[in-house]
């Protein structure tokens, strides 16, 4: 069985970061230090830090010395209530997300309506609506669109949205609004990572997509695989993997979002390799073994 891993997987440079403040704090110790919501979308990530005594709170309620901004950033009342505490404040707000926050403002104060693609319900997207004002809108799709919109409109996307999507937006906008001012705040990594995972996918018969489930980015390349016709599963943790998914394959793809350690990358692929054995067999038509995706022999 081959086992490829799509270019671009695993850490971010944003996830890097986050990850690498989080841990030099740790590693400072004697002061207690929490995140302000998971650090980054990946399970892993979150218990690694919590064996390090960094815990993910949902509130800071004055039992915190140190406040960690998770990669995705926060809204800017929730930072603004932070500094009021006075605790000490770990900025890890990927750069990119910053800037897409940083845009969101300077378009509301030019008197732009903002319009943000992303998912509704995703912290990044509910910190960049912050900084937009109170008439901005967020679509998850082009269809997303309400009826109204002002006559000057100003557009960014979730750094993780795929380009096309943010595409298809800009099309539908533009006959809509008497003037539309685009920001593209789609990360390069991101799109990069997509299509990556899009040409391995063509290229499988089956597709094991890695990272956190509430992960945007990670879910887009599930979703992006699947579109490409090829059996995908999306697995959060190792022992997730089933050996009957790779029963008589012979290429299998491996594709991890942004926020999933390259151990666990690693682990995945020795557990793929570890179902190999059980599935030797003997060939109908010859009496060597072979293993799964080895072509049978020729017909004599
Ligand atoms: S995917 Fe891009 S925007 Fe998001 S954390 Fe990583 S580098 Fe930053």
């Amino acid at each position: 069985m081959d086992i490829h891993i799509a270019g671009g997987s695993g850490f971010c440079f944003g996830v890097r970061r986050a990850v690498n403040l989080a841990m030099q704090a740790a590693e400072n110790g004697g002061r207690r230090t929490v995140t302000l919501g998971p650090l980054v979308h990946n399970p892993l990530v979150v218990e690694s830090l919590a064996a390090k005594g960094i815990r993910a709170v949902e509130e800071v309620a004055g039992d915190a010395d140190v406040v960690i901004i998770r990669a995705h950033g926060i809204p800017a009342p929730q930072m603004e209530s932070l500094r009021r505490q006075g605790v000490e404040i770990l900025d890890a707000t990927c750069p990119f997300v910053k800037r897409a926050q940083k845009h969101a403002k300077a378009l509301r104060e030019e008197g732009y309506q903002v319009v943000i693609l992303g998912d509704r319900d995703h912290p990044e997207v509910a910190a960049v609506r912050s900084y937009a004002g109170d008439q901005a809108v967020v679509v998850e799709n082009a269809d997303g669109l309400p009826d109204s919109l002002g006559p000057r409109v100003g557009v960014l996307a979730q750094t993780t949205q795929p380009e096309e999507a943010f595409l298809r937006l800009i099309q539908r906008l533009v006959p809509r609004a008497g003037e539309v001012k685009i920001v593209n705040t789609v990360c390069r990594s991101t799109a990069a990572r997509l299509a990556e995972t899009e040409k391995l996918a063509h290229r499988v018969e089956v597709m094991i997509i890695l990272g956190g489930r509430h992960s945007h980015n990670t879910r887009e390349l599930a979703r992006i695989s699947r579109l490409a016709g090829v059996d995908t599963h999306h697995i959060e943790r190792v022992h997730e993997l089933q050996g009957q998914w790779f029963r008589n394959v012979g290429q299998v793809g491996v594709a991890a979002g942004a926020s999933t350690p390259d151990e666990a990358i690693d682990d995945a692929v020795r557990r793929i390799r570890s179902f190999e054995k059980p599935f030797l067999s003997c060939s109908p038509t010859s009496s060597r073994l072979r293993g799964p995706g080895t072509p049978p022999p020729p017909l004599t």
